[in-house]
């Protein structure tokens, strides 16, 4: 289960102003009211406020990141991590092919080309590019909303025949709010409607800085049907990656984060892309409240690796139990170390949820004390009053509530990060409750006392609940594709927005 930093401040009683400010001290980056906690972390922070001041029982010690490296510029080179976003149709898929099969000379030694997420192209001079191969925002979303921030570059994908549209805006958004630099991806100039010039123009409406008006962020014209431009794309991404200086150590424990897992006919897998240090066959990984002994490293093309550098994304077969996608990956020094460090993030985020759960009570018994006052207020005043507007948020404006559920932790963080990003002075949505699974009963009943609106993503909706929501007079907006889903919270929310006379 998540909780909002808001509701989080407001369990721990803590004034919101003072609490933002606080986090910031805990080294909390970029947070603000609407961010979303895990259950594990409001525990902590709940620790920090003297909440369940409880000792840790016996000697459990948690992993914990190296420091950060006094010198970087000493440290090995290591190559850029790139994601490919951009409108529907723009291209990425193709894009993302047309690059894969370069990266298979692997498969020559026999493997068999497969799906993990992430491929690592090989070029001339020993240079080498590491794309996540899941185009799209949400899969960027979620893997920033858990601090995962994997992705070194972005490749903006704009259809030459079609030029940016919304979701390139909000792919621009996205890279700017996670300061990742980007390259524009001119595609499908062989197309006979391909006007590159109205594309570029647009870009800098939109306030690209793109080279040919004097910025610097690069512009390359490519086909991912015919080839044409690919190498150039490969050279831009090369020298962008050259001026962002990326190196990390190869030696010591190394880190990385889950990008994919999945049980396959193997066993239980998950890629695995490698930030510091050096993965080998052998070696001991925990992963939220799993570990692995690591039994086989496989690569994209199927090959058997036995070492994995910084910068590569490995299938890593081996684990106890299947860890999260944007999971942080820590090497442990020996099994013992490695179980221990599970214990205590397992008693952790049992306490979260005690947290959590009490936040939650608290929150909806505060929630029905606020209704029935208004009601009695609104009584006492004669009965019509029009219905007040929340008051939280710029004063004046309406907060619309909602409450989201998905089929897995990453598209409820996804849809939460996207909703949150919606919204102006005059009216706000606010994230009353998250969390993976099924619409529950209790869903429905808080959603009728705090008046919001369930969004469900990817989720089958069992049929009692949705009698109970029409009967409750609640509305689930259900949807699988996120730009969808969105669509419908922004009609929602514009339709709160009385007209003014
Ligand atoms: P995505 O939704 O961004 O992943 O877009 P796709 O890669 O699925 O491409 C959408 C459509 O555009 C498909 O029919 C592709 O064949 C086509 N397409 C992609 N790249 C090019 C290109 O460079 N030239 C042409 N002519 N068509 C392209």
């Amino acid at each position: 289960e998540y909780i909002s930093v808001s509701n989080l401040g407001d369990a721990l009683g803590v004034k919101l102003n003072v609490f933002l400010r606080q986090l910031e001290d805990l080294g909390f980056e970029d947070i603000t009211e609407e961010s979303i906690m895990t259950g594990e972390t409001a525990a902590l922070v709940a620790q920090e406020y003297g909440f369940e001041p409880t000792v840790d029982s016996g000697e459990k010690v948690d992993l914990k990141p190296r420091p950060p490296p006094e010198d970087p510029s000493v440290l090995p080179p290591r190559p850029p991590v790139v994601t490919i976003m951009g409108h529907v149709d723009h291209g990425k898929t193709t894009l993302l092919d047309y690059l894969r099969k370069s990266s298979v000379a692997a498969s020559e030694h026999g493997g068999i080309t497969q799906h993990i997420g992430a491929f690592s192209v090989k070029l001339s001079a020993g240079k080498q590019i590491t794309f996540l191969d899941t185009p799209g925002h949400a899969a960027f979303l979620s893997m920033r909303q858990r601090g995962a921030n994997v992705t070194d570059i972005v490749i903006l994908v704009v259809a030459a025949d079609d030029s940016v549209k919304p979701q390139t805006i909000e792919a621009l958004k996205h890279a700017r709010a996670a300061k990742v630099p980007i390259i524009v991806a001119i595609n499908k100039v062989d197309k006979e409607e391909a006007r590159v010039d109205l594309v570029k123009s647009d870009l800098a409406k939109n306030g690209v800085e793109i080279e040919d008006y004097g910025g610097d962020v690069q512009t390359v014209l490519v086909s991912g049907r015919t080839g044409q431009g690919m190498q150039d794309l490969e050279e831009s991404i090369l020298s962008l990656s050259e001026v962002l200086d990326l190196r990390a150590e190869e030696d010591g424990m190394a880190e990385g984060w889950v990008l994919e897992s999945s049980v396959k006919s193997i066993g239980r897998a998950a890629t695995v892309l490698v930030k510091r240090g050096t993965l080998r066959r052998g070696d001991y990984i925990v992963a939220g409240e799993v570990f692995a002994k690591i039994r086989v490293m496989l690569s994209e093309g199927g090959v058997e690796l036995e070492e994995a550098p910084p910068g590569t994304p490995v299938e890593i077969l081996g684990w106890r139990d299947l860890p999260d996608a944007g999971d942080q990956v820590l090497q442990a020094p020996d099994e013992d170390k490695a179980k221990n460090a599970i214990d205590y993030r397992r008693e952790l985020s049992e306490r979260g949820e005690a947290v959590s759960q009490m936040a939650q009570q608290e929150l909806e018994r505060r929630e029905r004390e606020r209704v029935k006052a208004e009601k009695a207020a609104a009584e006492a005043e004669g009965g019509d009053q029009e219905e007040k507007p929340e008051e939280d948020g710029p004063p004046g404006s309406t907060t619309v509530h909602f409450l989201v559920r998905g089929d897995v932790d990453g598209s409820v963080e996804a849809v939460c990060a996207s909703i949150m990003e919606i919204g102006n002075n005059e009216v706000r949505p606010k994230i009353l409750r998250a969390g993976p699974g099924l619409i529950l009963e209790s869903d429905i009943e808080y959603a009728t006392i705090s008046g919001s609106h369930i969004v469900n993503f990817n989720n089958p909706i069992p049929g009692h609940i949705k009698r109970m929501a029409e009967e409750s007079g609640v509305r689930i907006l259900d949807f699988n594709v996120i730009y969808h889903l969105v669509d419908a919270v922004k009609d929602t929310l514009s339709q709160q927005l009385k007209p003014t006379i």
